[in-house]
């Protein structure tokens, strides 16, 4: 029997590589869901004909209604929608979402007993400690689909004790301003920002590679899924992005997973989980790269980590007020509002003179968002548009 998936933002980058990956595997497609993009989505309705969609922005949500009136497919709409469809009976909940808008769909998911294949990092960075209580609770395991999750996931199997782990080490590829000084990356425009030279991806995550706060955001996220204070996880520059993380225990030994940097292999292990199936991505040949290198970040320049492991070493609602400041400031930035350094120290200053909200539930999460949002607006005269 074929397993059953939903995708939560189908029409984004890791969104349309996971259907790329359920045709190959010949999934059935339950839910799609998406923020705004409904041509695109109409024509995912129409190959895949799940039996209902989404589309979290309203008057999107009516235009497909009227667009896909001939099909089956019923149409939901509102982040209720979304939410509606990540609680639909499935084998798999992929969560591609963007942004802190992850969260109750991630929550939505798990509420149900879905297993969740998450792409969402920001469910975790905001959201730790409430959806891995939910995740336990409701008996649901968490599949990572961040190819340096999945590397990390991969090189576990078999360690049943935390304490036979001495540090996980992520990889990060440097980005496209690898090497860079502050002096050089002062003018830096969004569309040198945009052109990342290994991974496709989207906009959002493509900024916060270059700034590598995706990085910071990532040892967030992997002090939740794996269980590892920040204290224990390392970032290690790899500019070929082949070896995609590694685990060092106590013995000595280190445990890597290796592959092409095609964010289809850890999408597809998500879904196939714990089989292997054929895939579409490359073999790697090893031989074709010669050699691998690895560096130690430039933490001076790029400072989006250090702020992070900060935050997440205070703890409570930190990471989420650290991500709700990058995620306003990398908008900014997107709009050619900012210039690319402001990024970091926009987040700086939030992180140094804001408080969040004492941890609670969903509420207070959005509301730390929401604080962090306006101090970054503040901090550059920025009218705040509601
Ligand atoms: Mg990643």
């Amino acid at each position: 029997m074929n397993k059953s998936v939903s995708i939560l933002g189908s029409t984004g980058s890791i969104g349309r590589q996971a259907l790329e990956v359920a045709k190959f595997g010949n999934y059935k497609i339950r839910a799609l869901t998406a923020f705004g993009s409904v041509e695109l989505l109409e024509k995912q309705i129409r190959e895949f004909k799940p039996e209902t969609a989404a589309a979290a922005d309203e008057k999107a949500a009516a235009d497909l209604t009227v667009r896909v009136a001939d099909t089956p497919t019923k149409i939901l709409s509102g982040i209720e929608g979304v939410c509606e469809c990540a609680a639909m009976q499935a084998d798999v909940v992929l969560n591609s979402v963007v942004g802190i808008a992850g969260l109750t769909p991630t929550l939505a998911a798990i509420g149900a007993g879905n297993t969740l294949a998450l792409a969402n990092k920001e469910s975790l960075v905001t959201g730790g400690e409430l959806v891995m209580a939910a995740a336990k609770k409701n008996g649901v395991d968490i599949l990572p689909v961040d190819s340096e999750h999945c590397a990390v996931f991969q090189s576990l199997a078999g360690c049943n004790d935390r304490g036979q782990i001495k540090r996980l080490i992520l990889t990060a590829s440097g980005g496209p301003f690898f090497g860079k000084n502050k002096e050089e990356l002062k003018s830096v425009t969004a569309g040198q920002a945009l052109k990342h030279p290994n991974w496709s991806m989207g906009e959002k995550i493509t900024i916060d590679s270059a700034t590598m706060m995706n990085k910071g955001l990532e040892l967030t996220e992997a002090r939740w899924l794996f269980d590892v204070p920040a204290e224990k996880i390392d970032i290690l520059i790899h500019r070929q992005s082949v070896v995609h993380s590694l685990v060092e225990y106590v013995d000595g030994s280190v445990i890597a997973q290796l592959g092409v940097p095609d964010m289809r292999i850890p999408i597809q292990y998500a879904l196939t989980y714990p089989d292997r199936h054929e895939s579409p991505a490359q073999q790697l040949r090893l031989e074709d790269y010669g050699r691998l290198t690895f560096e130690t970040p430039d933490y001076e320049t790029f400072i989006g980590i250090d702020l992070c492991k900060r935050a997440c070493s205070i703890g409570g609602l930190y990471s989420a007020l650290v991500n709700g400041a990058n995620e306003q400031a990398n908008l900014l930035f997107r709009q050619g509002r900012i210039a690319f350094l402001q990024i970091g120290e926009a987040v700086e200053y939030t992180l140094d003179n804001i408080a969040p909200c004492q941890p609670g539930g969903v509420e207070e999460i959005f509301e730390t968002d929401r604080i962090a949002r306006q101090a970054v607006n503040k901090f550059f005269r920025i009218e705040t548009e509601q």
